[in-house]
């Protein structure tokens, strides 16, 4: 990993690239089976077992690019890193918006308590 400044980000490499064109054309068919490991569409039908390694070790995906080059992400890591992304920030969004409504209820209470 290099440091590089944020305001500088390292362009996109292609698979990245291809990964979030795949997130985007077939995230709906990507399923999580627990523990960051996903199941990700193949584009020549089928599909892959990525494993995002979030409990330490290596990332890896079940499909030929990978094999070939694990040193890199392949697509199905990168689009699977996207759609958890995603749904982490969903669940945090839900949990806030839980929090505020019961935050104000909590603040209304009293005052339906007096009426
Ligand atoms: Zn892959």
């Amino acid at each position: 990993m290099t440091n590089r400044s944020l305001a500088h980000p390292a362009p996109p490499t292609t698979r990245e690239l291809r990964g979030l064109a795949l997130y985007r054309e077939r995230g709906d068919e990507i399923e999580p089976l627990g523990k960051g490991r996903y199941t990700v569409p193949g584009c020549a039908g089928g599909s892959y077992t990525v494993d995002l390694a979030v409990f330490g070790g290596e990332e890896s995906c079940s499909c030929p690019d990978h094999a070939r080059h694990p040193e890199y992400s392949c697509k199905h890591l990168s689009a699977a890193a996207i759609f958890r992304a995603k749904a982490r920030a969903k669940a945090r969004r839900e949990q806030a918006a839980r929090t505020t409504a019961r935050a104000s209820r909590a603040s209304l209470a009293p005052l339906a308590a007096a009426l």
